[in-house]
């Protein structure tokens, strides 16, 4: 019997996605270059419908067609070598899907290329990490609509399960749209754990909460508006004591340089390219490279001076941990206002026309950003399908009179104690741009046009202008 489906690459991600769609009741054709990771998966697995293959044309012959191969290889050189290899063993018609963590340019690239030998080509997102593609990713799919149709029935079996029991997959939009989603998804994700890290500084260092208190704060936010996964791991990984013995809480054993594999530097370098404003996660990407000059950081803390720190008392710990809740909230709707905007702008630049409802739909779970509060940006773009800012929708609007001033009291605390606040505050500050009527652009017009004659346009008459700055002129 043929596979229905094919998987290639049986490091963690292919492996479990394989596994996952094999659970669902499909026979799934597998392969690996190295020819031991697929060995270790029969062996692993000795009583699942696997069709193993340790030749790619083996494996190809062994899938029904018209074919479905999904690639699970490391992102850039590997998948475009995957490729090259499988486009000579392929008939038209036939489906490839790229899973990995693609940019979104490469896979218009491919996607291009494969359209000429009549090659349909997915770009799919896929989040969750290991265990998401096992038991239920997040799955942001783009491409041909014709293609998706044909793998929709194996996706939305796969796919996580929002509560209310709908799959976390749907079509994005034509191309480059699935990975381009799962790039902002990601970005979003560099914001909301930044927010957290902020908050977490601010408990530890301003209000003198130990850590372990500090998880009980975030286990109670979990039951709350917050509630989400990164809040939930965030209060489980604050219980945790060392694993080699100390007693020490891991966190603080933990070397404070955040890594990072670029999907955030990608968001914002796009950003920058498409003209959105997007403060929140450029911010975060900033974080992670700043806590990376930890030896410059080590040495300037022995010599430049901050403010002196007054202790809180107990009733101020209080109120502050109730601002910290929604000042969190606030801030991690301004990072959803400009992910949205971002993706909207996106979608009319590079024609996917996609539906931004069922983005946060797709969201819901599965994904590191899961979170209840998806279903509010899910209900606003289904009250206005063309809702320009999130924060003009009515939910979000109340939320924004309800909840600015904590924004505004804990980032003038926490800037007011010396601790860093770049997330929280491009949160406020974002909040009051976009706000603005009028913002003092008017006096860069002016100085644009005093040393370089770039013109301007004024409030009370049609036309360009430049004025004579110089007598001479
Ligand atoms: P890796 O990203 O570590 O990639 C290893 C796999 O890629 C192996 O199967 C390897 O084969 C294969 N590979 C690399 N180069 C080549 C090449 N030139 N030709 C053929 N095969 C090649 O594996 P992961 O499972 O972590 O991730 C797979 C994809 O999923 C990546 O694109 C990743 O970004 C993405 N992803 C990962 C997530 C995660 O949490 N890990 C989450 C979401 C997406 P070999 O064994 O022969 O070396």
């Amino acid at each position: 019997k043929k596979a229905e489906i094919g998987v290639i690459g049986m490091a963690v991600m292919g492996k479990n996605l394989a596994l996952n769609i094999e659970r669902n009741g499909h026979t799934v054709a597998i392969y690996n270059r190295t020819d031991a990771r697929t060995k270790k998966v029969v062996e692993d697995h000795p009583d699942k419908n696997l069709v193993a293959s340790y030749d790619l044309s083996d494996f190809v012959a062994s899938i029904e067609q018209p074919r479905r191969i999904i690639l699970m290889v490391q992102a850039g050189a590997g998948t475009d070598s995957v490729i090259d290899q499988l486009l000579p063993l392929l008939a038209q018609g036939d489906i490839l899907i790229d899973g990995g963590n693609t940019f979104f340019e490469d896979t218009i690239r491919r996607s291009k290329k494969l359209d000429a030998s009549g090659i349909n080509f997915i770009g799919m997102g896929v989040s969750g990490g290991e265990l998401g593609a096992l038991n239920g990713p997040s799955m942001m799919p783009g491409g041909q609509k014709s293609a998706y149709d044909q793998l929709a029935d194996i996706f939305e079996q796969m796919a996580a399960k929002a509560d209310d029991g709908k799959p976390c997959v749907t079509y994005v939009g034509p191309n480059g749209a699935g990975h381009y989603v799962k790039m902002i998804h990601n970005g979003i994700e560099y914001g909301d754990m930044e927010l957290i890290a902020e908050t977490y500084n601010i408990l530890r260092n301003l209000l003198g909460l130990s850590v372990e208190e500090c998880a009980e704060v975030f286990k109670t936010w979990d039951q709350g508006e917050l509630k989400s996964y990164l809040i939930e791991i965030t209060a489980d990984i604050l219980t945790r004591k060392d694993d080699l013995g100390s007693g020490t809480p891991i966190v603080d054993l933990i070397v404070d340089e955040a890594a990072n594999k670029g999907t955030g530097k990608w968001s914002s370098e796009n950003a920058l390219e498409l003209g959105v404003p997007q403060s929140v996660i450029t911010e975060s990407v900033y974080a992670r490279y700043i806590s990376f000059l930890k030896s410059e950081r080590v040495a300037a803390s022995k010599q430049l001076s901050g403010p002196k720190v007054e202790p809180v008392s107990e009733d101020e710990k209080k109120e502050l941990i109730d601002l910290l809740e929604k000042s969190l909230y606030f801030s991690k709707v301004m990072s959803y206002a400009q992910g949205f905007e971002q993706i909207k702008t996106a979608s009319d630049h590079y024609d996917w026309n996609i539906n931004y409802g069922d983005m946060a739909k797709i969201w819901r779970s599965g994904c590191i950003i899961r979170a209840e509060f998806l279903q509010n940006i899910t209900d606003a773009f289904t009250r206005n399908p063309d809702l320009k800012n999130l924060l003009l929708d009515p939910y979000f609007k109340n939320i924004a009179d309800q909840y600015q001033d904590s924004l505004r009291k804990v980032v003038s605390i926490a800037i007011k104690a010396g601790i860093p606040v770049p997330v929280l505050a491009a949160g406020i500050t974002y909040y009051d741009s976009y706000r603005s009527a009028v913002l003092p652009a008017n006096l860069i017009q002016a100085q644009r046009d005093y040393f370089g004659a770039h013109t301007y346009q004024r409030v009370d008459r049609e036309g360009t202008f430049h004025y004579p700055w110089y007598p001479e002129q």
